[in-house]
């Protein structure tokens, strides 16, 4: 920053803190409320009063809201007892005194969360948020509204709050002209502004918007959002588009752009966006708007910001393993705002500026900015929100500034989000409100320059570094990380997938043979043909058939090749499929493609279920290296103890096609990596994805008869497989019906057969979620729906029964009928695809069979439309049955498909019975806030994966090690450490190493 500028800043600041000091002293603000006040002092309590803020809108009576109390301030390692004083005689209500005082003490407790949400809400209806309007107009302050309601889970919703919106401008296009004029905040530099401003959230004109599918959500959302710029323009309302997490935000910009620059809009001025200057990219982003307004002719306002998702955007980044996108350091966002103030400022009169902050630093920093450049003061404006930092915002009015409030209003429930935004920014550590309204620190301090060193100029004109990217992890020992999974937010992405599916395409019809020892064979069975289920008519390619004769000389081929491949050593055998994984992360999208034309997966289950390949790979790599180092060990003199594990022999490989990369590679290279070999027999569907995954094994260097591909019938290829009596070990994943067939076929021994076979044997589900009386039901709509209807319900871990508790079964029902109504059935490679069909004719057969049987079992609540799909693919419509009755066909019986039956329990009691009341156990899920029912669950719902609080789908390798028990599977599992255990014999050899009454010193290795 030039010399005279960092003066002025400071000048500015000052200025500002003496302004605020006087009325500071007048105003008691937010931070005196008790709730904040507790919350600071200690970050465990803020932590539980945040949840509790969080359920609150959603328990119906005082009982409820007394249990969840003692659940979040009473229980062991949660005690609070200075909440006690906090509105409730908590200790009356537990104690089961008169439901009077219970619902005194709940009544009051409400009250106060209330009365904290009207800090920063301004009104529930229109009418109050005008009120307010015309209130703040008064002390010479300008506003923007925001109507809340941030989760929109469907189109009925989404057009509801459209509604609304449509209501707020009529309402006040009534009122707006009223009120007395008031050039401070009625003109800027170029003459009169709109008295209506508006802001709007894109995500709620639209539930379907995916940056997958940017052009399916521009097309989506243009009815709504060009509706609502018609009737603003007709009003000369400024409509305002506000940045949402970094998922949205290029298609937010690229839907702002398009729509502004098109020539209906391109004229209108009163068009505003949002920049959050927390993420890395926002100065470039920044450039790109100031070119793009250039060109567009009339300007647009920018309104910078720091950002409102930091924790949130923090965590999930990491969760993914992608990059970070904000900075890492409260400095560097500050540093950056000021640098994006500069350019902003630099871009005038393209850009017009907006500073959304109460940080009197930044604040000043952008004022002198402005001043230096010799802007006109009415040239730029200055926003705040509702209930925060009034003083700063009256005293920024005094000096001259056009000030702004954002005016969020509506109901508290869907207001419980910015609510619960709003509490975390303002309780932060590195919060400038906290720090100077709260702790006092000086104003030196706090109208430091955050980037001293830092030559802004140089920086936004790009000869200086923008970022310091300090969020790369310290390299360190060779760990397991998962794959990530692509983000598709970036136009080169979606365009290399495209480009992989057209790759793919033209290679329709190729012929596959199948691989014994080193030779490719025809199949002597004939051929499979492999058809897209998006288009039946459509020959993905056509694969040798193995016969029964070219099945036992696969097995001879594996029985030659196993003593050199087991005798090869782990290193070795990991090095290799190490080469694997780095060949499938090369030809990701082409696998991926394969997978959408052959498997009908959509795009990002088609990357999941390649990243969970190469997941699968380099963790049975690391881990097998690990279990077969030997430990010896001498616990006593003269004694020698060494324990090992070997392989046991030949595997057969019979995987499903559901998971036609990950699960067949997993299984695959679990029994190689520990020097098995094996014969891999894809499933009849997916042969290409078995035919690929031989490739690659081969030019990864595994030796010839070690990996055998033998795709063919199940009956009677897979049935001789596992029959033979050279076969040791048999790792199966599919129905239920094979696997008992397998596991007791498995048991004969047959003449010749030197050992018992072992069988890994993961079969299926009949999975439930429970979605408690208190659930966040945005998150359980979207969490069942996933888990029901991703992949058409073909997972083993698919949700096919949702149990809810008493009073939510209504309005989730509700809205899970038109969430699922909202989502687009369609071919696997039409991006916007969220469900696609089902994997063939037959199972689509089956499908339709069991829905058939659940119209006499069951109400039916909603039934898709499959249009012109029905006659190209193996499409079924999803499928909700409500009311089921516990031992209906549809609640037992595993589906395979879209269907989803909802079940209603009176309580969590029931629900959990229910739940368990079937003889799989596999996954299950809970949605709840109930810290006692969330412990109860951990106890009581015995399945092999629970979930609680998201969806039952998307195991990761290490971290969700998946599988399960009853007629689940029998077998550890897999992405688990005990998995390669099975695929292995363990060996010990004790030597007596005592002559002549002497031994050698003790000493110890491995473990
Ligand atoms: C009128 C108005 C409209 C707004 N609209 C939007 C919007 O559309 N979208 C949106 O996301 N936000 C929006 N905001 C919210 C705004 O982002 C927050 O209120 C703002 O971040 C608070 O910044 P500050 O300058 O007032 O406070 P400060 O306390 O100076 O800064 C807080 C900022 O620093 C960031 N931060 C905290 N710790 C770190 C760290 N360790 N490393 C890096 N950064 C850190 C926080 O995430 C936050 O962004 C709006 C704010 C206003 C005033």
């Amino acid at each position: 920053m030039l010399p005279n500028v960092e003066a002025r800043t400071l000048q500015l600041g000052r200025e500002l803190f003496t302004r605020i000091k006087v009325k500071k002293s007048k105003s008691g603000g937010w931070w005196n409320s008790k709730l904040i006040d507790m919350s600071m002092k200690d970050e465990a309590l803020k932590i539980q009063l945040f949840r509790f803020v969080d359920v609150l809108p959603a328990l119906r009576d005082s009982k409820q809201v007394a249990r969840h109390m003692d659940e979040y301030f009473n229980a062991p390692g949660h005690q609070f007892p200075g909440i006690m004083s906090w509105g409730m005689s908590l200790g009356a209500s537990l104690a089961g005194l008169s439901s009077l005082t219970a619902s005194l003490g709940a009544g009051a407790v409400r009250k106060s969360v209330e009365e904290m949400a009207r800090t920063f809400i301004s009104g529930t209806t229109p009418a109050d948020a005008i009120k307010a309007v015309s209130a703040f107009r008064k002390k010479h302050l300008a506003a923007t509204l925001d109507q809340l309601g941030e989760a929109v889970v469907s189109e009925v919703e989404a057009e509801a709050y459209f509604q609304k919106y449509l209501a707020l401008l009529d309402a006040m296009i009534l009122e707006a002209p009223l009120w007395p004029a008031d050039s401070l905040i009625d003109s800027d530099s170029r003459g009169a502004i709109p008295r209506i401003n508006l802001s709007i959230k894109l995500s709620s004109l639209y539930s379907q918007l995916d940056p997958l599918d940017a052009k399916g959500s521009r097309n989506g959302i243009a009815g709504r959002l060009e509706h609502l710029l018609d009737r603003a323009m007709a009003a000369g309302a400024f409509v305002n588009i506000d940045m949402e997490d970094y998922r949205l935000k290029d298609l937010t910009l690229g839907i702002f752009m398009e729509v502004a620059g098109s020539p209906k809009y391109r004229a209108y001025r009163h068009l505003g966006i949002v920049l959050q200057a927390y993420l890395k990219e926002s100065l470039s982003d920044l450039k790109t708007l100031a070119n793009w307004a250039k060109h567009r002719g009339t300007p647009v306002t920018v309104r910078l910001v720091k950002g409102a998702y930091w924790d949130y955007e923090s965590i999930h980044a990491q969760q993914h393993g992608w990059p970070i996108p904000v900075f890492a350091k409260k400095s560097e966002t500050d540093a950056n705002f000021e640098a994006c103030s500069l350019l902003l400022l630099q871009s005038y009169p393209h850009l017009e500026a907006a500073f959304g902050s109460h940080n009197v630093r930044s604040i000043a920093a952008a004022l002198a900015q402005s001043e230096s450049l010799k802007l006109p003061k009415n040239a730029i404006e200055i926003q705040g929100l509702y209930g925060m930092a009034d003083p700063l915002k009256e005293a920024l009015a005094e000096m001259g500034w056009r000030m702004r409030v954002y005016m969020p209003f509506g109901e508290l429930l869907p207001g419980m989000a910015y609510l619960v935004r709003r509490l975390l920014e303002n309780t932060a550590n590195e919060s400038f409100l906290r720090q100077g309204f709260v702790e006092n620190v000086s104003e030196e301090k706090l109208l430091e320059n955050p980037a001293p060193d830092v030559n802004l100029s140089a920086r936004v004109s790009g000869m200086a570094p923008a970022v310091q990217d300090i969020s790369k992890p310290a390299p360190g020992p060779r760990r397991f990380q998962n794959e990530p999974e692509t983000a598709f937010l970036t136009i080169k992405e979606r365009a290399e997938f495209s480009a992989a599916l057209d790759g793919v395409r033209k290679q329709f019809g190729r012929h596959w043979p199948l691989m014994i020892g080193n030779k490719e064979e025809k199949g002597e069975a004939g051929e499979i043909m492999s058809l897209n289920p998006s288009r039946l008519s459509e020959v993905v390619g056509i694969v040798a058939k193995a016969s029964v004769a070219q099945a036992g000389r696969a097995i001879e081929a594996a029985k030659k090749s196993f003593p050199a491949w087991r005798d090869l050593g782990v290193k070795a055998r990991a090095e290799i499929l190490r080469k694997a994984a780095a060949i499938m992360r090369k030809r990701k999208f082409e696998l991926c493609a394969w997978e959408v034309f052959e498997a009908g997966k959509p795009w990002r289950e088609a990357d999941g279920d390649v990243a969970e390949a190469i997941d699968f790979l380099e963790y049975y790599a690391l881990h097998a290296e690990r279990i077969m180092a030997p430990s010896v060990r001498s616990q006593v003199p003269g004694e020698v103890n060494e324990n090992f594990y070997q392989p046991r022999g030949v595997a057969a490989v019979i995987s499903p096609w559901n998971f036609p990369l990950a699960i067949l590679t997993g299984m695959a290279s679990a029994a190689l990596v520990c020097g098995n070999t094996v014969i891999i027999k894809p499933p009849e569907p997916t042969p290409i994805i078995g035919a690929l995954l031989m490739n690659i094994l081969r030019e990864a260097g595994v030796p010839d008869g070690v990996a055998n591909f033998l795709p063919g019938s199940g009956r009677e290829v897979g049935a001789h497989l596992v029959t033979h009596p050279d076969v040791n070990l048999i790792a199966f994943t599919g129905s239920r019906g094979v696997g008992l067939w397998i596991n007791s076929e498995a048991a004969q021994t047959r003449a010749g057969q030197q050992g018992v076979k072992k069988v890994i044997c993961e079969m299926g589900g009949k999975n439930a979620i429970i979605v408690d009386e208190d659930a966040d039901l945005d998150e359980a709509v979207l969490g069942v729906m996933q888990s029901a209807f991703g992949y058409a319900g073909q997972k083993c871990s698919a949700c096919s029964r949702a149990i809810v508790v008493g009073s939510a079964y209504e309005p989730f029902l509700r809205r899970l009928q038109e969430a699922v109504g909202s989502i687009k059935v369609a071919a696997a490679d039409d991006p916007g695809c969220r469900v696609p069909p089902v994997i063939d004719s037959h199972a689509q057969k089956t499908i339709q069979e069991y829905i058939e049987i659940g119209r006499k079992e069951a109400p039916l609540a909603f039934s898709g439309e499959l249009g012109a799909l029905k006659a190209q693919g193996s499409f079924v419509a999803p499928t909700i049955f409500k009311d089921v009755p516990p031992h209906a066909r549809i609640a037992q019986e595993e589906i395979f498909g879209p269907v989803l039956c909802v079940m209603k329990a009176a309580d969590f009691s029931a629900a959990l019975h229910v739940a368990l009341d079937v003889p799989f156990a596999l996954t299950g899920g809970i949605f709840s806030r109930s810290p006692a029912n969330i412990a109860r669950a951990r106890a009581e719902f015995r399945v092999g994966n629970l979930y609680i609080n998201r969806g039952t789908t998307g195991a990761k390798v290490d971290r969700q090690p998946f599988g399960g028990f009853k007629m689940s599977g029998i077998g550890s599992k897999a992405g688990g450490s005990d998995y390669l255990l099975q695929f292995l014999e363990p060996r010990t050899i004790t030597e007596n190493t005592l002559r002549r009454g002497f031994a050698p010193p003790v000493e110890e290795s491995g473990e």
